[in-house]
């Protein structure tokens, strides 16, 4: 297998750990962003202390210029990046008519508009190289809408739309870009969630359960593989049977 560099952004959180762990037990060379340089430092050390190296750079992922120097910090100290997983994500959540300018621009900023502030300044290099491999971190949200998540539902479907036109633009140049749906997974953004809310969840999903983050970590793992190659523009839901349109 060749050794790559990944980026997972928002690899302090609960899914993106989980990635950032199977590509590096894949062999890669990982990176991700931070905010907070404590939190960072903390989350590195223990990840390092479970022998995994990240590579960890100042970024904020709503902002296109933090992006910018973001990918090239990475790439000057580990090389260009081959792999980009858009995880980081936020929700502000309230029914439409009560929600603020703020609420429904901070989670299109940081959900949506991410994708590009991340994704241009590797694209480039990735279609010189003839090589990428990128994926969207949507969620089922995304493809069945839900109630108080307007702007969460509407920035994590354009995820998927910018995927599929991507990954038209650039199948001729050995890149393939996938989006991965998750369902409810018990990470801090679901635990934050009331419980008696959680239950009525879990209820509605077929297998019992909610979902665990190595669940989505493996399916992303598995679209950056060199076997993955003719997987292109598809959108996988992974939510334990809770939603199932197509
Ligand atoms: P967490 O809240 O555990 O982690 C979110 C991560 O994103 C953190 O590392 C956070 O960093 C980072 N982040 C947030 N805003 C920014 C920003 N502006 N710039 C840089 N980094 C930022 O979330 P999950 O792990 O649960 O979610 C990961 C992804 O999966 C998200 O896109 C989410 O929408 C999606 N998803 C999650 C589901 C779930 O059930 N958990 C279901 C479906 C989709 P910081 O520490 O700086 O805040």
């Amino acid at each position: 297998m060749t050794q790559r560099t990944a980026l997972v952004t928002g690899g302090t959180g609960g899914i993106g750990t989980a990635i950032i762990r199977y590509l590096a037990g894949q062999g890669h060379r990982v990176a991700s962003n931070y905010r907070d340089a404590d939190k960072a430092e903390r989350w590195r050390k223990a990840m390092a202390d479970d022998g995994i190296d990240v590579l960890m750079v100042p970024g904020d992922v709503s902002d296109p210029a933090s992006c910018q120097a973001m990918v090239k910090a990475i790439e000057a100290q580990a090389g260009p990046v081959d792999i980009l997983v858009n995880n980081a994500g936020i929700t502000r959540d309230t029914t439409f008519h009560k929600m603020s300018y703020e609420q429904w621009t901070d989670v299109i900023n940081t959900n949506l508009n991410a994708c590009f502030n991340v994704t241009r300044p590797v694209i480039e290099g990735m279609r010189a190289r003839k090589w990428g491999r990128i994926v969207q971190i949507s969620s089922i949200n995304g493809q069945k809408g839900q109630y108080g998540q307007a702007n969460y539902a509407a920035a994590k479907a354009g995820m998927h739309g910018f995927t599929i036109s991507l990954a038209q633009e650039n199948a001729k140049f050995g890149i393939t870009v996938n989006t991965v749906s998750p369902g409810y997974v018990g990470t801090d953004m679901v635990m934050a969630v009331p419980e008696e809310v959680r239950e009525k969840i879990v209820a509605q999903i077929p297998v019992g359960r909610l979902g665990k983050p190595e669940e989505i970590a493996h399916a992303v793992a598995f679209f950056t593989t060199d076997q993955a190659s003719w997987i292109t523009g598809a959108n996988l839901a992974i939510n334990g049977g809770h939603y199932m349109g197509w």
